[in-house]
């Protein structure tokens, strides 16, 4: 899975009508306008400081980073924007949406500063193993193509994922900061195979084109705060993407462009409910936050 996804994304953009999956902010500048205004409001109530920097992991287009950063620096931050990207491909597209951006290859190499991070996405990308009876599955050649070696009640573990998350809690409990987690996954850890593949908007079988589909799994958010919580950051409850727009005010920001933009309505409309319907974005993606112990909570977690 970690070879397939590094083959894959250094090799394309995926993103888009023409690609193979559409994120949030590239539905809607919306959502990186809300993330925006989270970071900043945390920032504020935590003093402003200027040392602190935004940060982001597997920035996509650079979408979010910088529909994010109109409002962050509307609010007075000024501080430097680190981004967290592998792919060369991805990092032009960045570097045209963010051209203030500096880059790195791994959540290890940034500055030891107070942080307000966002991660869209990303941790679904990192890699899962599965145990079958506490066997780990393998994949195999076989005589039609690939294969996997045992089929039985599926166990999904990520020991990438805990370790990204661990650092991160680990510069929040020291540097201060906080850092907001949007993916599709469960709240609470449980057997299942939900490991997928996905090509042109379509699922398509995960071992029958490795590195030319989007493989991801869903994420453990319970196993997530585990990991964060024993890095000594404190960790909000994990509400879905849906409330959690709705908390900051997604119906006022739709209501604002609207105005200012009465042939934006249909679009406004129906990118609201992309994100936040039940049936769309707004229950199978949820969000969690984590930050400092010295930081307040950042806002849209209530239940
Ligand atoms: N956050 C963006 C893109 C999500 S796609 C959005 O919401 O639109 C996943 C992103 O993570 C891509 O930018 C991809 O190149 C990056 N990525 C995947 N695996 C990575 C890794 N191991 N290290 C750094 N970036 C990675």
């Amino acid at each position: 899975m970690e070879a397939c996804n590094a083959y894959y994304y250094a090799t394309r953009d995926p993103l888009g009508r023409d690609g193979d999956f559409t994120t949030a902010p590239e539905i809607s500048q919306m959502f990186g306008e809300l993330v925006g205004a989270a970071l900043a409001d945390c920032w504020k109530r935590a003093g402003g400081p200027t040392a602190a920097i935004y940060a982001e992991l597997g920035p996509g287009r650079g979408t979010l980073a910088a529909d994010g950063l109109r409002v962050l620096r509307a609010a007075g931050f000024a501080g430097e924007v680190h981004l967290v990207e592998t792919s060369p491909v991805l990092r032009e597209a960045q570097a045209k949406a963010v051209p203030d951006a500096i880059w790195h290859d791994s959540i290890a190499d940034l500055p030891a500063r107070p942080l307000l991070l966002v991660a869209n996405e990303f941790f679904d990308a990192l890699p899962v193993q599965q145990f079958v009876e506490g066997i780990e599955r393998r994949v195999t050649a076989a005589a039609g193509g690939l294969a996997f070696d045992r089929d039985g009640e599926i166990e999904e573990r990520s020991p990438a994922r805990e370790a990204t998350m661990n650092a991160i809690a680990t510069c929040l409990a020291h540097c201060g900061g906080a850092a907001l987690f949007v993916d599709y996954g469960h709240e609470k850890s449980a057997p299942g195979d939900t490991l997928q593949a996905v090509k042109g908007h379509r699922y398509v079988p995960v071992l029958s084109d490795p590195g030319e589909q989007d493989l991801t799994a869903h994420v453990d958010f319970e196993a997530l705060g585990s990991a964060a919580r024993d890095a000594g950051a404190e960790v909000t409850p994990v509400v879905t993407q849906g409330a959690w727009l709705n908390n900051l005010g997604i119906g006022a920001r739709a209501a604002a462009l609207a105005t200012a933009n009465p042939e934006r309505v249909p679009e406004l409309e129906k990118a609201v409910d992309r994100l936040c319907h039940e049936e769309q974005m707004g229950q199978l993606f949820k969000v969690m936050a984590i930050h400092s112990p010295h930081w307040p909570v950042p806002a849209g977690f209530a239940q």
